[in-house]
């Protein structure tokens, strides 16, 4: 049983998989509370509905047409519920490419090898950044993606530092500013100047007005 707050079909908005239709799994239930959160609906278990595995799938799988095969597991943060692990292998066995949005804080070991996970690594404007789960360093694949939610300058920094101190500058990198606290321009101007090999994150679904 998982319990879930949304099941919608949309465009992916936030990562190298952006433009694309996705459908969607948002699950309930956070271990953070970050100051810009855009789904805080998802946070709390309330809003939401136990659904057994099977149900999910047979949900979302018919949230949108058939020939979609994209589909995307999020929160929330979905690591918090154990069964999050059998619904992505599951939609692996069905043939979906899965993505899973986590914040980075949960291992995530288990999660089954095809799985494009995308993880959050949080900032200081967050108010997390002392929780990230090191050890999910060692579980990043080629495919994976690695995202830095820039809420201010230091922010930037901090994302910068992370990137040499870990060596992930091969990775796939996501720099994403928060609406309305920092400048699509200003970052986008220093990852020019500062020549960093990484995604500047727009979050498109919101410029088009779809969840
Ligand atoms: S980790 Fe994600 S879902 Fe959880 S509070 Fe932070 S932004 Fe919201």
């Amino acid at each position: 049983m998982l319990y879930v707050n949304d099941i919608f079909y949309s465009i992916q908005g936030e990562s190298s998989y952006s433009g694309y239709p996705c459908k969607f799994i948002r699950l309930a239930g956070c271990n953070l509370e970050c100051g810009y959160c855009d789904t805080k609906e998802a946070l709390d278990i309330k809003n939401s509905k136990p659904f057994c595995i099977d149900d999910i799938i047979k949900s979302a799988c018919g949230s949108g047409p058939d020939s979609i095969k994209l589909i995307e597991i999020t929160g929330g943060e979905p690591m918090m519920q154990n069964e999050s692990l059998e619904l992505m292998s599951k939609l692996i066995k069905l043939n979906y490419k899965v993505l899973l949005e986590t914040n980075g804080t949960i291992s995530l070991k288990k999660v089954h090898p095809n799985v494009i996970k995308i993880i959050d690594v949080k900032c200081p404007s967050s108010g997390h950044s002392k929780e990230f789960f090191f050890e999910n360093l060692k579980c990043i694949s080629q495919n994976d993606e690695i995202k830095f939610v820039i809420g201010n300058k230091g922010d930037y920094d901090y994302a910068k530092n992370f990137i040499t101190e870990y060596s992930l500058d091969s990775r796939k990198l996501i720099f994403s500013p928060v609406e309305g606290a920092v400048s699509h321009g200003e970052i986008a101007e220093k990852i020019l100047n500062d020549g960093l090999n990484v995604r500047l994150g727009v979050q498109l679904h919101k410029i088009i007005g779809l969840k």
